[in-house]
């Protein structure tokens, strides 16, 4: 929205959808009492995790990337996050009015008079829309366009609104976010068995694809003391770290999940940035084991396709696994050789690249030889146009954050055959946020 006249605009990145207007506090200021937009020059996805949300209405960094966890986590919480706008945007002082855009990367700061009320009408507009969205998905169910829609999960405080989301299940409970900045809670059996059963009596007969513990990249735990690394996202992270620390961290888990399963949970377990086939088996064996132990139920095992050996060799993982979820944030991330979380290249990260497309097609045909269910999960999912996108290259599943299932549901409802068919040849011939952002939006009159 460019047609504001007398405010300064601060040009970031798209982390999170939506649109709000509220005064700007920067994060070392004392904390006002009314909803506000933070302006940090980061956090960290603890730290957002941790935000009230009776207060932050959406928060825009100065760093960051619209990929990193931390936008992941406010993604799943529902509010608009602008990430690499720049050191200036720190200079915005505490109180000033603002319109934070998620959808465009913008944070419009100054806005008095007719401006603060054309912003305020468009949060309207926004809200209204929202809900009359929410009302149809909610009426039609889970599936559309073919898709199955289930969602992300991070707060217990989530789980009314999950019971309104129109979602078949949890397909992403990503378990450090429910531990992380709880400092020694993270190897306690009993407090994950607790979070696991509590949460499946909570959604009833709803299905949760729990995924272990992605420790290590730009989610460190300090209790578990890990050295520095050079280079966190090619280090020891997910299960490379979960299989390096079995009885710190695979065990407990997986312990309390067979424990949540023989209690009547229905669960899927899923593994996080793999990269051989051997890596899924020595945790399944480990798994099968424990299972055994606890003479508890089967439970699926899935892993996530993310790093792009995994995704090359998805024919010989299908042979041993139960389901595929492809997390787009990584895959996005080690396919172009751009990290997640730096601002220097968060317009370089483009999740419709062509390359992405061309790899999201080629696992969907080699699981589909298997008769393997591939969903995805990461944060394009949560875009409309990412969703069709994703559904046009054979994605059976998507799990989108509460906050998206509205727009994600409307945008696959209407996608007919013929649709399906040119989104899919633009996205493998030219792909591209922008392109196929023009592309499906014309041809899906979103
Ligand atoms: C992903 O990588 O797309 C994903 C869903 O996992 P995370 O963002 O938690 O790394
Ligand atoms: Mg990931």
């Amino acid at each position: 929205m460019t047609d504001f006249e007398n405010v300064t605009t601060h040009r970031g990145v798209s982390g999170s959808r939506g649109w709000v207007v509220a005064p700007i506090h920067a994060l070392d200021d004392p904390a006002p009492q009314d909803r506000y937009v933070l302006v940090a020059d980061d956090l960290t996805p603890a730290d957002t995790a941790g935000l009230d949300l009776a207060l932050v209405a959406g928060f825009c960094t100065a760093g960051g990337g619209p990929t990193s966890h931390t936008v992941q986590v406010a993604h799943n919480l529902g509010i608009p996050a602008v990430v690499a706008a720049g050191p200036m945007v720190l200079t915005v002082v505490s109180g000033t009015m603002c319109a934070l855009d998620g959808d465009a990367g913008l944070l419009h700061a100054g806005l008095h008079g007719g401006d603060l009320r054309s912003a305020k009408d468009r949060e309207g507009e926004h809200a209204q829309r929202d809900r009359l969205r929410r009302a149809r998905a909610l009426a039609v169910g889970p599936v559309a366009g073919g898709v199955t829609l289930s969602t992300t999960f991070v707060k217990p405080a989530q789980v009314a609104e999950f019971a309104h989301s129109a979602a078949s299940g949890i397909g992403l409970l990503a378990t450090e976010l429910l531990f992380l900045g709880r400092e020694g809670e993270i190897t306690d059996e009993d407090a994950h068995f607790r979070a696991y059963t509590e949460l499946a009596r909570a959604v009833g007969e709803a299905e949760i694809t729990v995924r272990t513990l992605d420790i290590g990249g730009d989610k460190p735990v300090p209790a578990l003391k890990l050295p520095q690394e050079d280079n966190s996202f090619l280090g020891v992270r997910g299960l490379r770290l979960a299989l390096g620390r079995p009885q710190d961290l695979l065990i407990p888990q997986l312990r309390a999940l067979y424990r949540a399963a023989a209690c009547g949970a229905r669960l899927r377990i899923m593994f996080p940035m793999v990269t051989t086939v051997e890596e899924f088996t020595r945790a399944a064996t480990i798994a099968e084991n424990i299972r055994n132990q606890l003479r508890a139920p089967d439970v699926p095992l899935g892993v996530m396709v993310e790093v792009p050996a995994c995704a090359l060799t998805v024919d010989l993982f299908a042979e041993h696994v139960d389901f595929l979820s492809i997390g787009t944030n990584d895959l996005t991330q080690y396919l172009l050789a751009t990290s997640r979380t730096n601002p220097a290249l968060a317009h370089d990260i483009d999740p419709l690249h062509v390359s992405v497309n061309r790899t999201v097609a080629q696992v969907t045909a080699a699981a589909a030889v298997a008769a393997v269910p591939v969903t995805a999960c990461g944060g394009l999912a949560a875009s409309p146009v990412g969703a069709v996108v994703l559904a046009s290259l054979g994605i059976s599943g998507l799990t989108v954050t509460m906050a998206a299932i509205p727009a994600v549901h409307e945008a696959l409802s209407r996608l007919d055959d013929d649709a399906r068919r040119t989104i899919r040849h633009q996205a493998l011939t030219t792909g591209g946020t922008d392109h196929l952002t023009e592309h499906v939006t014309a041809r899906l009159a979103l």
